[in-house]
């Protein structure tokens, strides 16, 4: 006999050496029983506990077991592929050069960049505009690989990308530079024509946080 012939012998054999059920297993109403009583104790104590939590008393208890979004972010790999953004010279301009790889190398085809000459000939271009399209962005990460000065990460930790419209789901240049300034109602300013000066007056904002250590910065408008 096969060997899987045998291992359904022994499971015939095993159902028939199966006790069978007492006298209030078979009514099940023990069994209901419980399980109201358990469904009854979660519901009150976190109720109670969330009740508390309003007016600062046992904060370090959790009410539940589910993740409060968006006030508390769920801990993620720090290898997740969260939003883009682009890094910065010391004087806020752009590490980006507009060698075009990202985009050339982006199977969704939804990265639109503008190159213009840079002044320090020791550069050779600097993005006048920088758009993604995150509707249409399949997360893969080539643009990341495929850039030589490591001027876009996919690290903001944000996985937030819903939006009220489809104009919504672009990622401009200032909210490439910062993440997080721009007002989920605000519409993106796509195909910004930027300079160098421009870029030194957007504020540096918060480096992205460990996941789920902190809130990412947020826009108070949003
Ligand atoms: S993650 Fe992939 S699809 Fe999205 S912008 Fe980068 S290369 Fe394109
Ligand atoms: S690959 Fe890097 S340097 Fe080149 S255009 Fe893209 S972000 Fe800029």
């Amino acid at each position: 006999m096969s060997q899987l012939g045998e291992e359904l012998l022994h499971r015939i054999r095993d159902a028939h050496k199966r006790r069978s059920l007492s006298f209030w297993e078979r009514i099940y109403l023990p069994a209901i029983a419980k399980g109201l009583w358990i469904t009854n104790w979660h519901l009150w104590r976190n109720l109670f506990l969330h009740i508390v939590h309003r007016i600062g008393l046992y904060r370090d208890i959790p009410a539940s077991v589910t993740i409060q979004y968006p006030d508390q972010l769920r801990i993620t790999s720090p290898r997740l592929r969260t939003r883009h953004r682009l890094t910065r010279r010391q004087d806020g301009t752009p590490r980006c050069v507009a060698c075009m790889l990202c985009e050339t190398v982006c199977p969704a085809r939804c990265i639109y960049i503008t190159p213009a000459e840079h002044p320090d000939p020791n550069v050779e271009k600097f993005p006048k505009s920088f758009d993604i399209n995150l509707g249409l962005c399949i997360y893969c990460g080539y643009c990341v690989e495929a850039c030589p000065e490591d001027a876009i990460r996919m690290d903001t930790q944000r996985h937030d990308i819903a939006a009220y419209t489809r104009d919504g789901m672009w990622l401009d240049i200032r909210e490439l530079i910062a993440p997080g300034t721009r007002a989920v109602t605000e519409p993106p300013s796509k195909f910004e024509n930027m300079n160098l000066e421009d870029y030194r007056q957007i504020p540096p904002v918060l480096e992205p946080v460990l996941p789920g250590r902190t809130k990412p910065p947020q826009n108070k408008n949003a």
